[in-house]
């Protein structure tokens, strides 16, 4: 049993390498370019999963799944058809990946936006498995509860009452793995409702999953610049908004 770590090492080096086309749209998409991708490990349709070609996290497995072949094409924009091939596609791979128990955990996630933390325009996710760090202790169960926005038999989207940053917070509860097809409808509607009537200044978000307790959540978070309050004293922060969100949220989709 390897010893846990407290923190991942970010190797500079590779760092410096990579390709960014977020802010600097003149640089050439490295997922456009089909035929140059290396390590490519499984395909369906214009969905790809390859290893990561720049793996600037020590002692991981990072991976990349490709959504699409449409560069500036984003999640609340599919049809349900390939909506839920990809998150088949996706949540095959992680589990895939959690089950091989070579890893502590594995971090599955999707950054889109200039204020996301992502590097690459181009619509994907990233499957990171870590050798040394277990992220589960870390994530509070509360802050992936919430008030009910809808729910289904097996699938159920809230917005937490406890958020672990702050502000508005929505949670998908996978209750069986079968529902999957249910968990990404909830998430494209966050998705397209974050992007098209949450905040005008807001561009980005980022999509989070967890395995908890042989639960499934995912989180979706908009993201503003992060308040001060927070990075300083990881005090979260609630909207006082979040009764107006979620019924604004139940009368456009539901
Ligand atoms: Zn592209």
């Amino acid at each position: 049993m390897v010893a846990m770590a407290k923190h991942l090492i970010f190797d500079s080096a590779i760092g410096s390498f990579k390709p960014e086309n977020i802010v600097n749209t003149e640089v050439k998409c490295p997922f456009c370019c089909r035929e140059k991708l290396e390590d490519v490990m499984a395909e369906d349709g214009p969905i790809v999963f390859l290893k990561n070609k720049y793996p600037v996290l020590r002692d991981t497995f990072q991976t990349i799944i490709i959504e699409t072949d449409q560069c500036n094409s984003e999640l609340s924009l599919y049809s349900k058809d390939h909506l839920h091939k990809l998150f088949q596609f996706s949540m095959e791979k992680w589990q895939d990946m959690i089950r091989s128990r070579d890893f502590a955990s594995v971090l599955f996630f999707k950054n889109h936006g200039p204020c996301s933390g992502g590097t690459i325009r181009h619509p994907h996710m990233q499957i990171v498995g870590l050798k040394n760090i277990d992220y589960a202790p870390r994530i509070p169960v509360e802050s992936l509860e919430g008030t009910i926005i809808h729910q289904s038999n097996d699938v159920e989207l809230n917005l937490a009452k406890e958020p672990k940053i702050g502000f508005c917070e929505f949670n998908v509860r996978l209750k069986k793995l079968a529902a999957v097809d249910q968990m990404a409808d909830y998430i494209q509607i966050i998705v397209h409702y974050i992007m098209n009537h949450f905040h005008k200044r807001c561009n980005s978000y980022n999509l989070f999953f967890y395995q908890l307790e042989d639960q499934i959540f995912a989180k979706v978070m908009p993201r503003l610049v992060t308040s001060p309050v927070f990075i300083g004293y990881s005090i979260p922060q609630v909207s006082s908004r979040g009764e107006e969100v979620i019924k604004e949220i139940q009368n456009i989709y539901f």
